[in-house]
């Protein structure tokens, strides 16, 4: 489908002045190749050459209710032209009316909201908060976690990319969160798992010190590193190991919050209420940067009279809060959350199992709402991941050549590590669902075959 206002010729000049002068995340910058996109719609974007993608990934797992939604957009031109920026120590309608819909959202007491940028800078301050609440210093974080790239963030990922950043000193105590298709305990079943699990905490807690713990910090349902969601009863055993020892207990809900698993906040699924809860990405569909702490009673309370130490000269921005307003609104009125609990019930999940059956790549489908991992392997038996962790180059080709089918036949997807998750906008249509899943099966063939 060729789209009429984009042409190759500013497509190749958009590239150029990119490989010129943009300094890309995550990337060695002579090694990238990123695609010049001309403009982008509800779950498609495109770029300068008429090539339409449909975005199975929602950007980076936030644009939860599509691009250039124009009740949003309307609402971002409106504020600009009424008030488009403001300090911080000011009360502005906008950004009141924007903390009282989160707070009315989370769940608990979590009434009072800090904002900031994005996720990463959510979780500095949840840890700061907890730090300075407790008078304690230590904060325990799962393996297998994504909490974000600025400094204690990035100490906090138990993924490999921390590995090259990470100085060792932040205070920080990595544990085995439960993943029963991987499992770090040996275990066979969810119960065994869970009850795994929570012992494995409880014995980490009792070497380090109950009295040396400020936080415990774990993704509801963990994402960038492979949706896993929890076994029955392993976040409540959490709240209770962190109320016996008076442990902040933190969940991360950049990513999983805001609608992506069929609810406002995953934490719901499990019936926990955290004593922060951080949230970014969904909340304004990442129209303008906005993220931020959903806090407790308890906590709010300790700096009812003591000043709290951290503040960002665009926390509470009007612009990204008039987003947040209007993306609420539009989540509400839409029913945008029931609607991906909706598809992943009745197409997403059965779609995805059913290529499961299919495709010997597949070695594990999770998820929930628009929230789906397929876990690729070389071999089923020995779940052996199809290539290995942090691979790059000829090691990473079976996934490179997958993501390659994919993007050939009109499918933007979400690739880490051996794992591609299907992990569109929230409000994507039901034949926008069974058109990624069609591409998804011809691209899984190629990953076919590369197993034993
Ligand atoms: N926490 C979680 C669970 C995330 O998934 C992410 C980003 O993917 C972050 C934190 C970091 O958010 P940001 O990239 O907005 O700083």
């Amino acid at each position: 489908e060729r789209v009429d206002r984009a042409d190759p010729q500013s497509g190749a000049a958009v590239k150029a002045a990119d490989r010129a002068h943009v300094f890309h995340s995550w990337s060695a910058q002579g090694l990238i190749d990123p695609l010049a996109v001309a403009g982008a719609e509800g779950s498609s974007f495109w770029d300068y050459d008429g090539n339409r993608y449909l975005d199975f990934s929602s950007g980076l797992v936030y644009t939860n209710i599509g691009y250039q939604h124009p009740t949003v957009v309307a609402a971002i031109q409106e504020q600009a032209g009424r008030l488009a920026t403001f300090a911080p120590a000011f009360a502005i309608d906008v950004r009141s009316e924007a903390a009282r819909l989160i707070a009315e959202r989370t769940p608990g007491d979590l009434d009072k909201i800090f904002f900031t940028n994005g996720g990463a800078e959510a979780v500095e301050n949840a840890v700061r908060m907890a730090r300075l609440h407790t008078g304690r210093p230590k904060v325990l974080s799962a393996y297998r976690s994504y909490h974000g790239g600025t400094s204690t963030a990035i100490n906090l990922t138990g993924d490999p990319r921390r590995w090259a950043s990470d100085s060792g000193t932040s205070g920080v105590v990595r544990f085995w969160a439960p993943f029963l298709y991987r499992s770090p305990f040996y275990a066979s079943t969810e119960a065994e798992e869970c009850a795994r699990a929570l012992e494995h905490l409880e014995a980490t807690i009792a070497f380090e010190g109950p009295a040396t713990i400020a936080a415990i910090i774990l993704e509801t349902i963990p994402g960038t590193a492979g949706i896993m969601t929890p076994p029955p009863g392993y976040l409540a055993g959490v709240r209770e190991i962190c109320d016996r020892h008076g442990i902040v207990f933190v969940l991360d809900e950049v990513m999983a919050g805001f609608g992506r698993t069929g609810k406002w906040f995953a934490a719901e699924h499990f019936d926990v209420v955290p004593d922060l809860l951080t949230f970014a990405k969904g909340v304004n569909s990442g129209y303008v940067p906005l993220g931020g702490v959903a806090i407790s009673g308890a906590i709010a309370e300790t700096f009812a009279s003591r000043p709290y130490p951290g503040g960002l000269t665009y926390s509470g921005h009007p612009l990204a809060c008039a987003a947040a307003v209007a993306t609420i609104g539009v989540m509400a009125d839409e029913k945008v959350v029931e609607h991906a609990a909706h598809i992943g019930e009745t197409i997403l999940g059965p779609g995805l199992r059913d290529l499961a059956a299919r495709h010997p790549s597949v070695g594990e489908v999770r998820g929930t709402g628009v929230f789906w991992a397929l876990d690729l392997v070389k071999d089923r038996e020995t779940r052996e991941p199809l290539v290995p962790y942090n691979a790059s180059g000829e090691a990473n080709a079976p996934m490179a050549a997958f993501a390659a089918a994919c993007k050939k036949n009109g499918l933007w997807p979400f690739v880490n590590m051996n794992r591609t998750h299907a992990v569109p906008a929230c409000n994507i249509t039901e034949a926008e669902a069974k058109e990624g899943l069609a591409v998804l099966d011809l691209a899984l063939t190629v990953a076919d075959e590369h197993t034993a």
